[in-house]
């Protein structure tokens, strides 16, 4: 079986639900299992709403009148969704009344978005000749933990789900399986995160050990550079699962982050591939990509870095100084995205300034600080990169070339990528001249 999850623009509305049920036909033979996102947009005016309520501004109408549009031109029957607009509305009055928005409550509005589209989109299928059934993701197993905003499976719930969807989904029917949304135990709806249907993906898929999870969107795959800034970025056939990783991290908007994790695990390819161009290729992320003829893969950058340096002589020769000061960071909460170190000296970075500035009054105690802002991580993935001789030197010199100065720089042993700290203001200068020298010249 394959697992295939369509976001928020690949299911936005009738004419791009129609492809959708396409290309969903188009692999009938592999036995998909779909996980949809909320239409476009859905979870932001839910949240929108939700917010609005919590002032004491009570006005379901909007957004449910947006979700009956998208219903209606999918020719659903309007009592189809009645159960939900009548459940939104009494959540919204009753957060209009005692005005509190917590994590809970906020999960529980922004469920909404999914659970409805899935039951326009099986209802639809299904009038058009392709028999399907919506399910929200729990009923086939997936029960989380009660994190909300960031819930996790409950440990063994993969052979929960594997006995459910047999039980469950009648053979010959595509199961339509909500994306994004989770439940407890005890029956409170939980979320895995904002943009979290991809890792819904992987994780349903790793639990039913799907042959591959696909990822569809509105980009041929993974790109070789953000294409809003570097026209020429083209998609990359392959990749391994550490580069694709570092590069959800470092800024790449098609995955997120953690998605790449259960599908790591468990060995299953996730191919990303563009649902208004179906036959392109697109990108497959795997265990061992074949070799190719370039080692450096792709370019991306996450800016809003803040880095700071600690500089103090007790760190000549000593141990545990550095111990310290991570120790300290950690305790803070404070997530590290690069480091270096010299004798005297370490900076570091990070995009948090809250938890950031609570350890800096003890950070402080450790030697010279000094914090600046206005920075960017700049990333350079690849395979291998320091194995290469010279290729360290071309992508400093590109950068130089730019005009563009380096602070920082970090490049490890067998490293999935060579990273710079630079200016927020150079970012489109350095990304251009570097997507030129180590793509479009090399092709
Ligand atoms: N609908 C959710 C969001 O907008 C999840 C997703 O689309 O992946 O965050
Ligand atoms: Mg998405």
């Amino acid at each position: 079986m394959i697992v295939m999850k369509f976001g928020g623009s690949s299911v936005a509305n009738r004419q791009q639900i129609e492809k959708v049920l396409a290309i969903v036909k188009s692999r009938a033979a592999r036995a998909p299992l779909v996980v949809s996102s909320a239409h476009k947009g859905m979870t932001d005016a839910l949240l929108g709403a939700a917010r609005e309520a919590a002032r004491g501004i009570f006005a379901p109408e909007k957004v449910i009148s947006r979700q009956a549009a998208i219903a209606r031109d999918l020719g659903c029957d309007d009592t189809l969704l009645a159960p939900f607009y009548a459940e939104l509305t009494d959540l919204l009055r009753g957060l209009s009344l005692v005005r509190e928005l917590s994590p809970r409550s906020i999960d529980y509005a922004a469920s909404f978005g999914e659970r409805m589209a899935v039951r326009c989109i099986a209802d639809f299928f299904t009038r058009q000749g392709l028999p399907s059934q919506a399910f929200d993701v729990w009923e086939l197993g997936f029960v989380t933990d009660a994190q909300f905003n960031a819930a996790r499976p409950l440990p063994g719930y993969e052979l929960e789900m594997r006995r459910l969807v047999k039980e469950a989904v009648p053979p010959g029917v595509v199961p339509i399986v909500t994306g994004f949304v989770g439940r407890t135990e005890s029956g409170e709806i939980t979320t895995v995160g904002r943009n979290g249907s991809d890792l819904t993906a992987t994780l349903v898929g790793g639990a039913l050990g799907a042959q591959e999870v696909e990822i569809w969107s509105d980009t041929d795959g993974v790109m070789t550079a953000d294409p809003s800034v570097v026209k020429e970025a083209r998609s990359i056939p392959a990749m391994r699962f550490d580069e694709a990783a570092e590069l959800a991290y470092f800024g790449s908007r098609v995955l997120h982050p953690s998605t790449l994790v259960p599908a790591m695990e468990k060995s299953i390819p996730v191919r990303v591939l563009n649902t208004n161009r179906p036959d392109h290729p697109g990108t497959v992320i795997r265990d061992a990509a074949p070799e190719e003829v370039h080692t450096a893969t792709s370019i991306a950058y996450r800016g809003g870095q803040i880095a700071v340096t600690i500089t103090s002589t007790r760190m000549l020769g000593a141990a545990g100084f550095l111990a310290e000061a991570f120790e300290t960071l950690g305790r803070h909460g404070v997530v590290v995205d690069m480091i270096t170190t010299s004798e005297v000296s370490v900076s570091f970075t990070t995009d948090q300034r809250e938890p950031l500035e609570r350890a800096l009054v003890e950070i402080q105690k450790l030697g010279d600080v000094r914090v600046e802002g206005g920075k960017t991580l700049l990333v350079v993935v690849g395979r291998r990169l320091a194995g290469q001789a010279g290729l360290g030197a071309a992508i400093l010199k590109a950068v130089a070339d730019a005009g563009v100065n380096v602070e920082m720089i970090s490049y490890g042993m067998k490293s999935v990528s060579l990273t710079m700290l630079i200016a927020d203001a150079d970012v489109s200068r350095a990304v251009g001249v570097l997507h030129e020298r180590l793509f479009a010249v090399a092709q």
